[in-house]
């Protein structure tokens, strides 16, 4: 099977339900964990891209967040969002057929906006990020972590 084209498929169908043109599907060795597509039209949630729907079908099916031994195949490239998780859970290849470039002449922009605004200094992007220190008096959660992880590590 050609999944790339198998995920065309799926965009086209989504489409024609009304949905934006974005299907994907994530392999294992010669298997179709999961496949999913833009459900933008069916949720009010932005993280339900193709590939985030897909990661999370899969992730739930094989218990597991590691997902390092999967391949996605996209019909569209993949946004910083749906790329950051693929980081997250170990994919190390993705496929995929039509561009952000293309994406944005269907006006669906967004995805080419975030990758330029992702590429400047954090001081010139878009979002405001403010870095506000930890108060000293307050309980603080990364040591609290920190501490917890080492006393794992001390119990094996
Ligand atoms: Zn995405």
């Amino acid at each position: 099977m050609n999944y790339v084209e198998h995920a065309l498929e799926l965009a086209v169908e989504n489409v024609k339900e009304g949905g934006h043109p974005f299907g994907a599907v994530l392999v294992q060795g010669d298997k179709v964990i999961a496949e999913g597509v833009n459900q933008l039209h069916h949720r009010f949630d932005v993280t339900a891209h193709a590939e985030l729907e897909v990661i999370r079908k899969a992730q739930e099916s094989l218990q597991t967040q590691d997902l390092s031994d999967c391949t996605m195949y996209a019909s569209g490239e993949p946004c910083p969002m749906c790329l950051t998780a693929m980081y997250f859970a170990g994919i190390k290849t993705v496929y995929y057929s039509q561009s952000i470039h293309e994406a944005e002449e269907a006006g669906l922009g967004m995805a080419k906006t975030v990758y330029m605004d992702l590429a400047k200094p954090s001081e010139q992007r878009k979002i405001n990020m403010i870095h506000t220190p930890h108060e000293s008096t307050n309980e603080d959660p990364m040591e609290l972590y920190k501490q917890q992880n080492e006393s794992n590590t001390h119990s094996e």
